[in-house]
């Protein structure tokens, strides 16, 4: 059995049916919110079709591009890189792509799954770039949590590590000179973030997230251009293909998410729910995401930004941004 069972959406089949797309194999995959049923070489043809028509679609690679791919040793990361190796091998030539891992510094999770995208850099002779929580802020995740804990303004361990490991991430990837950063985001990540956005009306960060942005300097100066290929194929999905794959990955979650009540789960429990009753909603969510996003950029297209005072990034009203307040909140 490749997918859990208790996953309603897809699951692998014992009953005997032919593929609906060479007709003669046995399906192993039934989609739900399409009817598909394809057997596991159509089943592996079509996620890389998927990944290769969305960065077509969504123009998210030139020929030119320095191409940096952030990986954790996970399924959703390995998938990418796999995929991206071979369309920069077929397509962009020139530069390598490089990946790029971030050190948290959890003990017991990050270094299995680092080890797992270390193997696989090795195996495919990819360029790989591991930066530290430790080097670059001083302390690892757990370092910071076993003293926050203890505080009465304490926070969920995320809520650190996400603010800290974007801009090391985009900071590693300024410096490996990246045109692009390319994350493995899903279909499932993406239905999830976009819902918790709506749900506290974070305007601004959908607007922010529009897939065909002008160029905007005073962004671009900070920023490099993210894109997320997998983001039209589900969790299960990218699970399946990377067993079928064989890909070493390293299948544990996070010991913080899995401990912390953090609403993002909730958030990510009730669209499994509600998506085996609505096979489609992710999709909805998906393309509701890429209209709504269309419009709020255009609504606030001539902001301007504050500049934090410590670090220079584009900031809120207060002037520091997110990732020096916690920075100066950690040196107190
Ligand atoms: S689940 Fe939270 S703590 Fe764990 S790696 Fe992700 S953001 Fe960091
Ligand atoms: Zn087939
Ligand atoms: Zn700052």
């Amino acid at each position: 059995m490749l997918i859990n069972e208790d996953k309603e959406i897809y699951y692998i089949h014992t009953q005997l049916g032919k593929c609906d797309n060479c007709q003669n194999t046995q399906f192993i995959i039934y989609r739900k919110y399409s009817g598909e049923k394809l057997c596991s070489s159509c089943f592996i043809n079509s996620i890389e079709k998927n990944i290769s028509a969305t960065i077509s679609k969504y123009k998210m690679l030139n020929r030119e591009d320095r191409i940096v791919v952030g990986v954790s040793g996970g399924k959703d990361s390995l998938a990418l890189l796999y995929n991206i190796y071979k369309i920069q091998k077929k397509k962009y030539k020139s530069k390598p792509i490089i990946a790029l891992t971030i050190d948290e510094g959890i003990n017991g999770y990050r270094n299995k799954s680092i080890e797992c995208a270390i193997n696989f850099c090795k195996k495919f002779n990819i360029d790989h770039k591991i930066l530290l929580f430790k080097d670059i802020i001083g302390k690892t995740l757990d370092e910071i949590i076993s003293i926050k804990i203890k505080e009465s303004d304490y926070q969920y361990a995320c809520n650190y590590c996400a603010t800290f490991r974007r801009r090391i991430l985009n900071e590693g990837a300024r410096e490996l000179g990246a045109d692009v950063l390319i994350m493995g985001h899903n279909l499932t990540d993406l239905a999830e973030t976009y819902l918790m956005n709506v749900l506290f009306k974070r305007h601004q960060i959908i607007a922010n997230q529009y897939l065909f942005k002008k160029e905007n300097n005073e962004l671009e100066r900070y920023y490099v251009k993210k894109v997320t290929p997998l983001m039209k194929i589900p969790e299960e999905e990218i699970y399946l293909y990377s067993n079928l794959k064989k890909f070493d990955y390293y299948p544990s979650h996070c010991p913080y998410r899995e401990k912390d009540p953090i609403l993002r789960k909730r958030v990510l429990e009730f669209i499994q729910k509600i998506k085996s009753l609505s096979p489609e909603i992710e999709y909805n969510l998906l393309n509701g995401f890429l209209e709504i996003s269309e419009i709020l950029y255009h609504k606030f297209e001539r902001k301007s930004y504050n500049s934090c005072m410590k670090c220079g990034y584009p900031c809120g009203s207060n002037n520091l941004c997110l990732y020096c307040r916690y920075i100066n909140d950690l040196n107190k």
